[in-house]
């Protein structure tokens, strides 16, 4: 068995979003600390995080998935924008250690924006080296990219390059999540999810890979787009979907869906996933 959820919104604070997760009839969700495009985030509201928390271990949650803001790039080649994205990595991390410890946040390794891949490889590295924590509880992954524009990440030796990299000290607390919609985009055909699941494990080893974004794709395998569709409404097809939500190597796993749905979309794709292990 997985974990299934969805993305939901922050708005009406830590304790709504697990009570909205429990009328999806998640074990787990993801969702922003602060705006996807960055921007302040709310102050935590401690009790209302303690209720959350509550919530979690009362109903048995698999291990949640906080997404940091798809703006923040940490390769970027303008000062003020790589120091913004440091400040918003720091912060989203605190947040999670002060209020949700041990949960994953995972992010999207950057936009090398011209300078080419193998120069932003080591600048991730480096960032993630000075900002993170050898006594942290929070595991951070590297997310499986589409390859839209000049994304680092839509290979998988670009994220063990980035790993590579990482200090000694801090590898326990590295891990990737792999989106079904992106390495189709990026190539991975997953009809054969077997032969990816071994290049997965040969390049990055499967023991990294911590979470799942369930989603469908708006165009072919390869096309580098980055467009998610429901499931079974795209080019990847439930069959497809099911063969890796259902893959036994990644029993145990929280699956998350960033479907383009709104929550009773979500509740029905919830209800179809949890039909697939009756
Ligand atoms: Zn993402
Ligand atoms: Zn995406």
């Amino acid at each position: 068995m997985i974990h299934i959820g969805a993305h939901v919104s922050v708005a009406k604070g830590w304790e709504a979003m697990g009570k909205t997760a429990l009328s999806l009839n998640a074990d787990t969700f993801a969702f922003f600390l602060r705006s996807p495009r960055g921007g302040n985030p709310k102050p935590v509201v401690p009790e209302n995080a303690a209720a959350l928390r509550a919530i979690l271990e009362k109903n048995h949650f698999g291990t949640l998935v906080a997404h940091a803001p798809y703006t923040m790039n940490l390769c970027a080649t303008k000062e003020y924008v790589k120091e913004h994205a440091e400040d918003v990595f720091l912060g989203d991390l605190q947040n999670l250690e002060d209020y949700l410890p041990g949960q994953y946040m995972n992010f999207h390794p950057g936009s090398h924006v011209g300078q080419g891949s193998d120069v932003a490889v080591p600048i991730i590295a480096d960032a993630l080296n000075r900002l993170m924590e050898p006594g942290q509880s929070t595991t951070i992954l590297l997310e499986t990219m589409a390859g839209k524009g000049s994304e680092v990440g839509a290979t998988f030796e670009e994220l063990r390059a980035i790993l590579d990299l990482v200090d000694p000290k801090l590898q326990d607390h590295m891990g990737v999540c792999l989106d079904t919609c992106h390495v189709w985009d990026g190539g991975y055909d997953l009809t054969d999810i077997e032969t990816v699941l071994e290049k997965f494990d040969r390049v990055i080893g499967l023991g990294r890979l911590k979470a799942i974004h369930l989603n469908d794709s708006k165009n072919p395998c390869g096309a580098h787009k980055d467009r998610h569709e429901k499931l079974g409404q795209g080019y990847i097809g439930m069959d497809v979907l099911k063969s890796v939500a259902t893959h036994p190597k990644l029993q145990g796993l929280p699956f998350v869906l960033e479907t383009p749905n709104e929550l009773p979309g979500y509740r029905a794709e919830i209800a179809t996933i949890r039909s697939w292990f009756e």
